[in-house]
């Protein structure tokens, strides 16, 4: 039987300890979602090499997507969000599952903005203008797909947003990252809460008030809340029930054999040609930058069993 830490599957010895909380609250017409992701944004972090500013963008849409992947009914359905920005980090690419797992990289890992004050990483700057794209695999022959702009590029209101035109679901959604002086990551996490259509203008006047007087997803944390705490200050007055609790994890999916089959989908003359300059093949996994070195041996193997 494995256990918990090992299914997620990137180091069986390393236990994590990141949570996504799945509630309920006022009679079912309020569901809501509340993550700690300070270890698998920290994965993230230096399996990426990335600067703050980007692991504050890539960890809030790694907390936002976990969550929205839990939303999800099936083990085998997948949620993938992506920010395409025109500031300097590009493209954000995130996939959950509906088990707590989710990957995700940056198109630009390096990026530098100036602070939006003392203290402040401006993610809306390095991420600029653009669209939210969020794509929906169900098992349906294509993809569920929605787009909309973006509101911010701050990520929580363009999830937000997201949720609100493209779902027609009115969403409150709070994320942070806080990065220490060593730019790792000291806390992450966030919530997501939203309004089923039967909620009553009392339910919204209550939950109102609960977020108006809610420090900020970071300061919760760092005051020792855990996700489970951290919902029971969003839902306060709602009889909120905790539904299910389960770990959440950077979890990639590569391996070798998957880098071999899109190395064999490759043009025979492509890999003639990576065969002619004698070297080693370094391919590398977009989501989780593993390295998979193929000898000019192997790529010759994986060529002739082409034909
Ligand atoms: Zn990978």
């Amino acid at each position: 039987m494995e256990g918990a830490a090992s299914k997620c599957g990137i180091d069986k010895e390393r236990k994590m300890s990141d949570m996504i909380v799945r509630a309920t609250a006022a009679d079912d017409t309020v569901r809501a979602f509340a993550i700690d992701s300070r270890e698998l944004v920290e994965y993230a972090r230096t399996s990426h090499d990335t600067s703050p500013v980007v692991t504050a963008a890539l960890g809030r849409l790694l907390s936002g997507a976990a969550m929205m992947g839990v939303m999800m009914k099936d083990e085998r359905d997948l949620i993938t969000v992506q920010i395409i920005g025109d500031g300097p980090i590009g493209r954000l690419t995130v996939t959950a599952d509906n088990a707590g797992n989710v990957k995700g990289f940056p198109q630009e890992n390096m990026v530098e903005v100036p602070l939006k004050y003392e203290g402040k990483l401006n993610v809306g700057a390095a991420v600029g203008n653009g669209i939210l794209r969020v794509m929906r695999d169900i098992g349906a022959p294509e993809p569920f797909v929605g787009t909309v702009d973006l509101v911010s590029g701050e990520i929580a209101e363009d999830l937000t947003y997201y949720f609100a035109q493209s779902e027609q679901t009115p969403s409150v959604v709070g994320l942070g990252v806080l990065i220490e002086k060593d730019l790792s990551v000291a806390y992450s996490g966030g919530f997501i809460v939203q309004l089923m259509p039967d909620a009553t203008d009392e339910t919204i006047t209550v939950l109102e008030e609960n977020i108006k007087g809610l420090k900020s997803v970071t300061e919760m944390l760092s005051a020792g809340l855990s996700p489970e705490q951290i919902l029971e200050e969003v839902l306060k007055g709602l009889n909120p029930r905790v539904l299910e609790t389960k770990p959440a994890c950077f979890k990639c999916d590569c391996s070798r054999e998957r880098i071999e089959e899109s190395l064999i989908s490759l043009p025979e003359s492509d890999l003639t040609d990576m065969i002619n300059d004698g070297k080693p093949v370094e391919v590398r996994c977009q989501f989780c930058n593993r390295k998979y070195e193929f000898s000019v041996d192997d790529i010759t193997k994986l060529r002739d069993s082409k034909s």
